[in-house]
C-alpha cells in the first residue's frame, strides 16, 4: 500500500487529503495528515470570534472529528526534519515513511522586523492569537478607562478587516488607528473593495497613518515615524498583521529554496528534482499561467490542492499529470459585523448583500460536508443576526 503523508493539515494540506479520498485508486493508498495543533482553523473567519459572531468550533473543526467519517489518519504531531534518502520524516515523538509527501506547513507573521514587536504586540493569525485578543479586550473592556485604543500595524486585507470588527465591538469607546508604511491600504485590492473598505474605515472614525513607520513598540506606547518625525503615542493593544514569511522550520529542511527562503517547485507544484515531494501554500513561491507571482491566500491553497491531489494520484496510477491553472476568483472583505464588499467575476457589492454572499461562499468552502452542515445548521437556528435584523 503506498502511503501518501501530507505535513501540515491547512487549507493547502487538508483539502489535498480531502480531494485525494474522492479520486478513484486502483488500490487505496494510506493518508496521514500530521499538524503540530489539534484543529484546523478556517482563517478567513477568524476575525468573527473576536465580535462573537461565530464560535470556535465553527471556525476551527478538531482534526478528530473532521476525520472522523474518512480513511485519513490523523497525527499530532511537530515535524522537526525530513530524510530524504530513507523518505522518512522525523517528528518530535517518532518518525512515518512515505511514498509520497506533501510539505505545507504554512507561514508565520514575521516578528523580528521592529524593536518590541514580538513582546508586545499581538500576531492575529491562530486561535492562540485570536483569544489572547480577545481576553485583553475584555480585561480592557471591564477597566475604568474611558477610552480603548488599540493601533493595527498593516493596512492589507487582515488590517483592515481587524480594525473594524474592533471598532464594532468596541463602539464609542474604541480609539483605532491603522499604521501602514504605504501611502494606501489595501494596495492589491480592487479599486471598488479598497474605497468601500475606506467608507468603513470613516463611518467608524478609524484613523488611518499612511506613510509611517513603526520605530519601536513598548507596553503602553507606540513610537511612530512620519516625514522624519518620531511621535510617541499612548495604547492598549497592539496588532501586528505585517504579511507572511515561511515557517522557520523550512530553513533546516532540506529541500531547495529561493531567496525569501520559500520551496522551490515546478508547475507541477513538485519540488524541484524531488518529484516525489509536492509542496503547496504559502511557504513556496508559485506563479499563475503568465508567470505572476501569486499572493498568500487561502484561495490560492485552495485551488493548488485540487491539482496537487490528482498529481499525486497520476503518478501513482501511472497517467499524465496537470500543470497547475490558477483561476482568480476574486476577494471578500468582512467590515465589521455588518457589512462586507466583495469584487470578483464581474461583480461587485457591498452592504448586506455581500455580508450574506461572504459568509455563504465560505460555509461552502468549509471542510467536509458533515461540518457544513453541522455549521449551516447553527446559523439556521441562531440566525446571521445583522441580516435578519435589517
Ligand atoms: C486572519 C487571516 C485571515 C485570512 N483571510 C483570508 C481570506 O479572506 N482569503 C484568503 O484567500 N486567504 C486568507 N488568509 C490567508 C490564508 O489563511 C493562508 O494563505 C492559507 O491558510 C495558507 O494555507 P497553508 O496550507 O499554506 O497554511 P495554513 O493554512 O497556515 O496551514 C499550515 C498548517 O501547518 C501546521 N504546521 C506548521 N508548522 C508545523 C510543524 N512544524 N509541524 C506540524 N505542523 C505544522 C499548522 O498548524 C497549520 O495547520 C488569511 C490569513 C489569516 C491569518
Amino acid at each position: 500500500m503506498k502511503k501518501i503523508v501530507i505535513l501540515g493539515g491547512g487549507f493547502g494540506g487538508l483539502y489535498t487529503a480531502l480531494r485525494l479520498i474522492d479520486l478513484h485508486w486502483s488500490q487505496q493508498p494510506q493518508i496521514t495528515i500530521i499538524d503540530k495543533n489539534d484543529r484546523f482553523v478556517f482563517s478567513p473567519l477568524l476575525y468573527e470570534l473576536i465580535t462573537e459572531e461565530m464560535q470556535s468550533w465553527e471556525i476551527a473543526p478538531h482534526y478528530s472529528d473532521l476525520l472522523a467519517n474518512t480513511p485519513i489518519q490523523y497525527i499530532q504531531d511537530t515535524v522537526t526534519d525530513i530524510n530524504l534518502t530513507n523518505k522518512e520524516v522525523i517528528l518530535t515523538n517518532s518518525r512515518v515513511s512515505y511514498d509520497r509527501l506533501v510539505v505545507a506547513l504554512g507561514g508565520i507573521t514575521p516578528d523580528d522586523m521592529v524593536k518590541g514587536a514580538k513582546e508586545y504586540a499581538i500576531p492575529f493569525r491562530s486561535l492562540e492569537n485570536a483569544y489572547r485578543l480577545k481576553e485583553k479586550l475584555r480585561t480592557l473592556e471591564n477597566s475604568d478607562k474611558e477610552f480603548i485604543r488599540v493601533a493595527v500595524v498593516g493596512g492589507g486585507y487582515s488590517g483592515v478587516e481587524l480594525g473594524l470588527k474592533i471598532a464594532d465591538r468596541l463602539g464609542k469607546r474604541g480609539k483605532i488607528r491603522i499604521i501602514d508604511r504605504g501611502n494606501d491600504i489595501l494596495t492589491n485590492s480592487p479599486e471598488f473593495n479598497r474605497k468601500t473598505s475606506k467608507n468603513a474605515l470613516l463611518d467608524r472614525k478609524i484613523w488611518l497613518d499612511l506613510e509611517t513607520n513603526i520605530v519601536e513598540i513598548e507596553e503602553n506606547q507606540i513610537s511612530i515615524e512620519y516625514k522624519n518625525k518620531i511621535d510617541t503615542i499612548p495604547v492598549d493593544i497592539v496588532l501586528w498583521t505585517v504579511g507572511t514569511k515561511p515557517v522557520k522550520i523550512i530553513n533546516k529542511l532540506p529541500l531547495p529554496q529561493d531567496s525569501q527562503g520559500k520551496i522551490k517547485i515546478n508547475p507541477y507544484l513538485q519540488v524541484e528534482n524531488h518529484p516525489e515531494i509536492s509542496s503547496i501554500g504559502d511557504l513556496v513561491e508559485c506563479k499563475d499561467q503568465d508567470g505572476k507571482i501569486l499572493p498568500n491566500t487561502a484561495q490560492v491553497a485552495f485551488q493548488q490542492s485540487d491539482y496537487c491531489a490528482w498529481n499525486i494520484w497520476a503518478s501513482i496510477e501511472d497517467k499524465p499529470l496537470l500543470p497547475f491553472q490558477y483561476q482568480p476568483l476574486g476577494e471578500m472583505l468582512a467590515l465589521g459585523k455588518d457589512n462586507a464588499t466583495l469584487s470578483g467575476l464581474g461583480i461587485s457589492l457591498n452592504g448586506d448583500l455581500a455580508y450574506l454572499a461572504r459568509r455563504l461562499v465560505y460555509l461552502y468552502r468549509l471542510p467536509t460536508f458533515e461540518h457544513q452542515l453541522a455549521v449551516a445548521f447553527n446559523w439556521i437556528t441562531n440566525p446571521i443576526a445583522s441580516f435578519i435584523k435589517n
